[in-house]
């Protein structure tokens, strides 16, 4: 390994900028997609990073290239000591955004504001409340849907990520984009992606494909505008003419960016992830409580990234439940 070389450049010459920090397993949701039935077996609260452990990791990253971190979990805001973890990372030279359910984001919008966390992703993936409630296993549509409308009045740039899953929200596609007609924020559609226990399979995704059917049938080609993506930009993004909102599609399954990708996990127990599908991790928490440097065991997890999606390079390993299942569950990885 060359010592000189940047340590967050992969074997294939991409640079890693961005940072994924999942700050906690658990949830107050339980999103079918996300979350097993059965729930997950959660990591001992002492194998978990400390507010002081993340912001130490975080530096090292920043240290190197990373400009962009973006909180994640779980929910990361029934993390008791978010605000501190929000205030070590504020004062990192970094661009600062969060993930989140939304549930209870109405009572985090001084400490988010002052800390110049800007851009804020929130899930919601029915705009109908029994659709909700069915797949959340969880009655909150209310408290999303209205902290929506908070966030863009406080001003932040929001995102809505949808997880499509054929049969159940696929009828709401045109919903969705309607909603952006007189609301400033980007709808993301999010092709349903295998992970452990999610019971995954091929026939319940909505492809990108499928969302530019239902939307060439319900809007004329005129209509239709294709939009720059920004760089590393996961999502195919358009709008609709005349609304102040825009949609995206973020392929990952059918079509995905992996040739641009800039991004690095790092799970709530301490372990890089070099990958989304990456079924190894690197053990960055224990090397830094023995005291030893985590810089090499960074530099070997982004050498050994995988091309393509953690090595199922192929739609057909990509379906093979012996590889997927080999990972975590997403709400243990953090999206
Ligand atoms: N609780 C927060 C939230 O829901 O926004 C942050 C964590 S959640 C794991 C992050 C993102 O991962 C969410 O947008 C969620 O929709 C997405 N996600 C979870 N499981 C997924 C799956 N199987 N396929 C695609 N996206 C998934
Ligand atoms: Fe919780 Fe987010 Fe997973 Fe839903 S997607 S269970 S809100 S972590």
């Amino acid at each position: 390994m060359n010592e000189n070389k940047n340590i967050l450049q992969d074997s294939h010459g991409r640079d890693h900028a961005y940072l994924r920090i999942s700050l906690i397993e658990r949830c107050n949701l339980r999103c079918s997609y996300c979350m097993p039935e059965e729930g997950v077996q959660l990591s001992p609260k002492s194998h978990l990073m400390t507010y002081e452990e993340i912001y130490e990791i975080a530096k090292t990253f920043v240290k190197h290239g990373v400009t962009k971190i973006r909180l994640t979990g779980g929910e990361p805001l029934i993390r008791k000591d978010i605000p501190v973890i929000l205030e070590k990372l504020a004062t990192l030279p970094v661009e600062l955004s969060i993930t989140s359910n939304a549930i209870i984001i109405d009572s985090f919008i001084d400490v988010l504001k002052a800390n110049k966390v800007n851009k804020i992703n929130v899930s919601l993936d029915s705009l109908d409340r029994e659709k909700f409630k069915h797949i959340t296993r969880r009655d909150q549509f209310e408290k999303v849907y209205s902290n929506i409308f908070l966030l863009i009045k406080e001003g932040f740039n929001v995102k809505v990520n949808a997880v499509l899953i054929k049969g159940f929200n696929d009828n709401e596609i045109i919903d969705f984009i309607n909603f952006t007609k007189d609301l400033p924020i980007s709808v993301r559609f999010i092709e349903f992606m295998p992970f452990d226990g999610n019971k995954w399979d091929m026939s319940k995704m909505v492809s990108y494909k499928d969302v530019m059917t239902y939307v060439n049938t319900s809007f004329t080609e005129d209509h239709i505008e294709r939009l720059q993506d920004a760089p590393n930009d996961t999502s195919k993004n358009y709008k609709i003419k005349g609304y102040k909102g825009s949609f995206a599609i973020i392929s990952s399954v059918t079509n995905p960016f992996c040739d641009s990708c800039n991004r690095l996990r790092l799970t709530a127990n301490g372990q890089l992830k070099n990958c989304l599908f990456s079924a190894t991790e690197s053990d960055l928490l224990t090397t830094l409580r023995q005291g030893n440097p985590i810089e090499p065991i960074i530099q070997k997890a982004v050498q050994a990234k995988f091309k393509i999606r953690g090595g199922m390079d192929t739609l057909e390993k990509l379906q093979e439940p012996k590889l997927h299942n080999n990972n975590r569950s997403m709400i243990t990885i953090g999206g």
